[in-house]
């Protein structure tokens, strides 16, 4: 930072979403001496992307949609923001000279060019879209590496296992313990499962989050990214990764030292607190949401994951063995298949049956560019649209 302050100026990737509004409070509550918000991105939502603008004040907006960009620009008259549009806007404004920090709160791979251009550009971003490590894990940590840039985890059990590695030498990690809340249907049985609705499936019994990340929670997908997370993001192999079972979301994740050693990160579930540190990052500072009191009575559970009834765990572990193009199948067909339950075309089990399908069918790739992974994005989702329950 060399402006002569000490403000970090941020981009928020998907800043009409659930973590982007998160984000929002976060930059408001900290104030414009520490943070301030330096761009603003949304897909269709130009009236919310529109009063953030005005709160917020921002240098840029981007519409990546550019459908509603007339209607942006009529509610942003008047004020100094400028407007652009698509991905060149995304562009423009991740690699602008004033932006410190890109928070890529998009949903879905789409979420993946804007951390690779603020990669590129040698920015520090902090990822919520997990999806850019599933679909591109050793390209894109190869980018941060050349380009000396800094990827801080968003996620509630990543920022957990960074901060619990803060205990540590690399070296004296034994493996890394996930926890999941088990989602809305933890201890049904696949019986159970076969008729749920998108309505049964969106309830999720401790975070409030957006539509997609919600499925994925119910079906343990959400789990089965954020394993493959861990191990791009972390440099594990696959037997030093575990998951457990945690129905309350305090204890985001666990580190387990050589010496027996396991260290936890724990505080209420609410993401303001993780998107916080990713955004002050070496610092820590007052945050807005909650604070623990385990004094009160309370108490906390672990228990396995009934990978029977939740198969994309096993999916997970069988992509981290194969690697190369899978994470890409796996995450496009899960994306389009989490579409078609919503859309109420297939059922809830069906959602990791046609990950199955469009895994098993997939042209694999060991080594894939970036170009072959978008190829194997897009496939996969014609193969899912076409599946037959
Ligand atoms: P959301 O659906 O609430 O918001 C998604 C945002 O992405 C919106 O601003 C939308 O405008 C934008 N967007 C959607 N499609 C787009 C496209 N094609 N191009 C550009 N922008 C697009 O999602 P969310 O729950 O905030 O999740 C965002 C990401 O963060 C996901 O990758 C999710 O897995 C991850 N995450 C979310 C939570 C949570 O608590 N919500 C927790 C951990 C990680
Ligand atoms: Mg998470």
């Amino acid at each position: 930072m060399e402006r002569g302050d000490s403000t970090t100026r941020v981009v928020v990737l998907g800043s009409t979403g659930s973590i982007g509004r998160s984000a929002l409070d976060v930059i408001g509550s900290e104030g414009p001496a520490r943070l301030r918000a330096h761009g603003l991105s949304a897909h269709s939502n130009w009236r919310r992307l529109a009063e953030q603008a005005r709160a917020a004040s921002p240098r840029f907006v981007v519409m990546t949609d550019d459908q509603p960009v007339a209607e942006v620009r009529d509610a942003l008259r008047g004020t100094d923001v400028e407007i652009l549009t698509g991905r060149d806007g995304v562009l423009r404004m991740v690699q602008d000279e004033s932006t410190d920090r890109v928070l890529d709160a998009i949903v879905g791979a789409a979420g993946l060019e804007g951390a690779w251009a603020a990669l590129e550009a040698g920015k520090t971003v902090a990822l919520a879209n997990k999806e850019t490590l599933v679909v591109a894990g050793p390209l894109i940590m190869d980018l941060a590496r050349r380009r000396d840039a800094r990827l801080l985890p968003v996620d509630s059990e990543h920022s957990a296992i960074f901060q619990a590695l803060q205990a540590g030498d690399r070296r004296e990690v034994k493996r890394v313990i996930l926890t999941s809340s088990g989602g809305p249907f933890r201890g049904k049985t696949r019986r159970e499962l076969q008729d749920v609705s998108p309505e049964m499936a969106l309830k999720h019994p401790t975070w409030s989050m957006g539509p997609k990340i919600s499925i994925d929670s119910a079906t343990l997908m959400n789990k089965a990214l954020e394993v493959i997370e861990a191990r791009w993001l972390f440099d594990l192999e696959p037997d030093q990764i575990e998951v457990v079972v945690h129905p309350e979301s305090v204890v985001h994740s666990m580190v387990e030292f050589v010496d027996g050693s396991v260290v936890a990160q724990l505080s209420p579930p609410d993401m303001r607190l993780p998107i916080q540190y990713a955004l002050t990052y070496p610092d820590r500072h007052p945050c807005p949401g909650p604070r623990l009191d385990l004094t009160r009575p309370s108490a906390l559970h672990f228990e396995p994951p009934d990978r029977e009834t939740f198969p994309a765990l096993d999916l997970a572990f069988e992509v981290m063995k194969q690697g190369g193009t899978a994470g890409a199948a796996l995450n496009a067909a899960n994306e389009a298949a989490v579409g078609r339950f919503l859309g109420g075309e297939i059922g809830f089990l069906d959602i990791a049956r046609a990950c199955r399908a469009a895994l098993d069918h997939h042209e694999y790739d060991p080594r894939p560019t970036l170009d072959r992974l978008w190829k194997v994005d897009a496939k996969a989702r014609l193969e899912v649209q076409r599946w037959t329950p």
